[in-house]
């Protein structure tokens, strides 16, 4: 095939289907523009992230995808729960400090984000699977020429500016040379979907639950729809792959030690062999540059304790999207201020509670005997992912106010 005879003109090229890509292309594409998505892979496929938060919604609103995905019949979620040996924190979403939405859905990524990828296309935007970025050059006018192998066959697509969504494949990062430390410590998470002898219709066990295992181990469990649940553990990766054996046989160990996994998965069967993913905390120099922008996890990602990736990833493509259609209808756009520093102080205040989980703090608050309903509030509403809300002291001095609280209750 003639190169020339395969190439493609946009306005807004993004990389990758995930939910940060199909987001950015529906209101890109709401905006008036031209867009085109291409995906490495064929749907549906396996990501992990299936426990979304109550902010993200209003991301998915914007991008009217609520519809869609309500139809679907996902699992709903209205709270978060986190249970010791001895106690159980609940946080219910309803009685948050921030307004908005006040539930949101537990989901199978594979069927979720298919969904969002057939729903683009179906109003117009080209979406193409199995097609990959391996590399793009930049034009001094921020526009550019990405080559895209399919099948052997390599193409080319101009576009006015690039969205980098690509996830796990950190495209341009890994071409710009844009990575950098995350400055977190290696961790690693072990996971399987699991299907247990006795499904239950009780509402209660179809919320998700964190356990704290041990200061270095937690594990997760979401139920589903289906009446399957997903089960992880996450820590350091000597505590997480503790045990021998198979891979099954090392998950059948784990549920018969956390008394949460082994009173429900005893002798439950598991929908695929449990996988390992080691060392994804991940960070760049930069969110932006001339003809590009990357959103969700190509843009870095901290840690899954608090299900904050899917939230930080709408959100961002869907920031990123409304400056790329004030950019290009000639508006000069302040990135550093309207983008990154906006969606890097809401990841801030996700690292403040990520590392007072880790240094064992928040397990001291949310196990505390002593609980104030005002704070419970606007914890709650940090957990339901409003980090970006100032009227919150959680948010707007988390650091200190965190550290203050732990003093309190460590007295
Ligand atoms: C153990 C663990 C547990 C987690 N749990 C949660 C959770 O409960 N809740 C939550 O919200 N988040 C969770 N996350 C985070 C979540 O996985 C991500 O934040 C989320 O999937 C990011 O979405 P995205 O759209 O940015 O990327 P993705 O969903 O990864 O999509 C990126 C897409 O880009 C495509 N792509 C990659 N390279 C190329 C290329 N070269 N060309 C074209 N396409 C390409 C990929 O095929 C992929 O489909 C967890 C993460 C880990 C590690």
């Amino acid at each position: 095939m003639n190169d020339l005879e395969t190439e493609e003109k946009v306005d807004v090229l993004v990389i990758g289907a995930g939910p940060s890509g199909t987001v950015a292309a529906a209101i890109l594409q709401k905006k008036g523009l031209h867009v085109k998505i291409v995906e490495k892979q064929k749907f549906p496929r396996f990501v992990i992230g299936e426990s979304l938060l109550p902010r993200s919604m209003h991301n998915f609103e914007k991008a009217d995808f609520i519809d869609v995905i309500e139809q679907a019949g996902f699992q709903k979620k209205y709270g978060a729960k986190f249970a010791d040996k001895h106690e159980i924190c609940d946080f219910d979403f309803a009685s948050q400090f921030s307004d908005g939405w006040t539930w949101t859905w537990q989901v199978k990524r594979d069927r979720f984000d298919h969904i969002l990828a057939e729903e683009v296309m179906r109003r117009g935007i080209c979406l193409d699977y199995e097609a990959e970025v391996t590399a793009v050059r930049f034009n001094q006018d921020g526009s550019s020429v990405t080559t895209v192998e399919k099948a052997g066959c390599t193409s080319d697509i101009r576009a006015r500016i690039i969205v980098d969504s690509s996830g796990y494949g950190r495209v341009l990062p890994r071409l710009l040379d844009l990575d950098q430390p995350s400055g977190l410590p290696e961790r690693s998470s072990f996971f399987c979907h699991v299907k247990p002898k006795e499904v239950s219709d009780d509402k209660e066990r179809m919320r998700i639950i964190i356990i704290v295992y041990t200061n270095d181990v937690w594990g997760w469990v979401i139920p589903f729809a289906d009446g399957t649940s997903s089960i992880g553990i996450v820590g350091s990766p000597e505590g997480v792959h503790r045990y021998e054996g198979s891979k099954e046989k090392q998950m059948r160990k784990w549920i018969a030690e956390i008394p949460a996994l082994k009173e429900r998965f005893t002798d439950c069967e598991m929908v695929f062999e449990p996988r390992t993913i080691t060392g994804y905390a991940s960070a760049v120099k930069q969110l932006y540059g001339n003809g590009y922008v990357l959103t969700g996890n190509a843009s870095g990602f901290v840690d899954p304790i608090f299900s904050s990736g899917v939230t930080l990833a709408t959100e961002s493509a869907a920031l990123a999207a409304e400056l790329i259609s004030e950019q290009l209808a000639g508006k000069t756009i302040n990135w550093e201020k309207d983008y990154a520093q906006y969606i890097l102080g809401g990841v801030d205040v996700f690292k403040t509670f990520i590392e007072a989980w880790y240094a064992g703090d928040l397990q001291k608050i949310f196990f505390s005997n002593s609980p104030n309903e005002k704070i419970k509030q606007q914890i709650c509403s940090v957990l339901a992912g409003y980090v970006w809300d100032s009227g919150n002291p959680f948010v707007k001095k988390h650091d200190r106010a965190l550290s203050n609280l732990v003093k309190v209750v460590s007295y």
